[in-house]
């Protein structure tokens, strides 16, 4: 299929084609003719699917023919739960819209508001914002949403799972409720739903149907290891394999910190990103990432999430998420618009329970190692030289032992997923891209 069959203008096959984009992602196929129709979307996509440009296409060319006023108002805001991800989706809108007359900004919180406000006042037609930020703004009277026409909601879930809830329904209620509303979302919580069904009129359903499955894209494999060994293993594993670009998901905000500073003593260039650094420091991280420059990215999973970094060969859970569904966010980071990757985890002895959620949730068994010099302390004695026959023995076995245990090393982040999350989000698909 082509881009040519979508119902776009040539301005916007223009700045496709630009972006080196051959064909549509399937979401993309789905999404642009209904929103170009003007109707309501409720779509089930997360990062890493096109979903982006799957809104961003119909909603510039909707702007684009609309009546062109002086003092531009904000014709379409799009709501995300995150700075970085705020950040990429203006990057997007900008690209696409290169060959139009639209203005486009982004705010989000943690930096000075005044460049913000000074831009806003210029009017802008596409805003992208995250709820906390808007709504500050919007209380001192420095923007309006009276003539919002499309507003997009993207990765609702997330957003749920960050508590904007009460953000979300206070900025609906400053829209006016004639307006096209489409909802992104990765998961399909009961709480999404009320939220579609309260908020959107008629939605078209939209799901990305899977080519690829996780699995077919990412090489995924984890080693078995003491917690304590697990430091020295990564070191060991990103200076041996020589690998430039690592991203490395912890579950708490200060053993991203503590990680990245040892690290940094072993060698290896890494930065951390979090929620409690300033998002000077986020993005400076995220830049030298991209640009080369640092080695490593330590990234707890609400600050990785939406993060796009096209290509990235090796991703690392230094631990396991408590939230199987986060797993197959994290992996999604590897293996992006269909080049394969390599997704690792070191799995220690308390971590095992986690390992079961993960696998049901895939539907299959991830693969174990054991690495020389670093054997487990609790793993059977014989020499770890055939170690994929006893690795997911142990997985199970020792879970049964472990039941009764809590089932984390007391780290652990209590942040749990809403209820009722479809395990669709462990379906990647693959598009081209010349
Ligand atoms: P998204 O899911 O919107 O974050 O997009 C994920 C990545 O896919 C981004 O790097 C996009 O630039 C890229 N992308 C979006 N649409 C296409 C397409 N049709 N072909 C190839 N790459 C794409």
């Amino acid at each position: 299929m082509s881009f040519n069959t979508l119902g776009l203008e040539e301005e916007l096959l223009k700045a496709v084609s630009k972006q080196g984009y051959t064909e549509p992602s399937p979401i993309q196929a789905k999404c642009i003719p209904v929103v170009l129709e003007g109707k309501d979307v409720l779509a089930s996509a997360q990062t890493g699917t096109g979903k982006t440009a799957g809104f961003t296409l119909p909603i510039l060319q909707i702007l684009s023919k609309g009546p062109q006023l002086r003092k531009r108002p904000i014709r379409s805001l799009i709501l995300t739960p995150t700075r970085e991800l705020a950040a990429q989706i203006l990057e997007n809108v900008q690209a696409y819209s290169s060959f139009l007359d639209i203005e486009s900004m982004v705010i989000f919180g943690g930096v000075n508001q005044n460049p913000q406000v000074t831009k806003l006042k210029r009017g802008v037609d596409i805003l992208v914002a995250t709820p906390g930020r808007l709504l500050d703004l919007h209380n001192q009277k420095h923007l309006s949403l009276a003539n919002v026409e499309i507003l997009v909601l993207d990765e609702a879930d997330r957003m749920l799972d960050m508590g904007f809830l009460r953000d979300i329904k206070r900025v609906l209620a400053l829209i006016p409720k004639k307006r096209q509303t489409l909802l992104f979302s990765a998961t399909f919580s009961k709480e999404i739903k009320k939220l579609a069904q309260d908020f959107l009129i008629n939605p078209v359903s939209i799901e990305a149907t899977p080519e690829n499955t996780t699995a077919e894209l990412v090489k995924q494999k984890a080693f078995r290891v003491d917690k304590g060994q697990k430091t020295k293993l990564i070191i060991k594993l990103i200076s041996e394999g020589n690998w430039s670009q690592v991203l490395v998901f912890t579950r708490t905000k200060h053993g991203a910190n503590r990680l990245s500073e040892k690290m940094v003593k072993g060698g290896i260039t890494a930065s951390a990103i979090h929620g409690n650094k300033s998002q000077g420091a986020r993005t400076k991280a995220l830049a030298g990432f991209k640009a080369g420059s640092i080695r490593v990215l330590v990234a707890t999973d609400i600050a990785a999430r939406g993060l796009d970094i096209p290509l990235l060969p090796h991703v690392i859970n230094f631990e396991l998420p408590n939230v199987p569904e986060d797993y197959v966010h994290r992996i999604g980071r590897t293996g992006r618009a269909g080049a394969s990757g390599e997704a690792l985890s070191l799995v220690s002895a308390d971590e095992v329970d986690y390992v079961i959620g993960i696998e049901r949730l895939l539907g299959e068994t991830l693969k174990t190692d054991i690495i020389e010099g670093f054997e487990p302390s609790n793993a059977p004695s014989e020499k770890a030289d055939k170690p994929q026959q006893r690795g997911n023995q142990n997985w199970k076995n020792k879970s049964r032992g472990n039941r009764n245990r809590s089932s984390s090393g007391g780290d652990n982040s209590s942040r749990k997923r809403p209820s009722g999350g479809n395990s669709s989000s462990g379906k990647r698909i693959k598009f081209k891209r010349n």
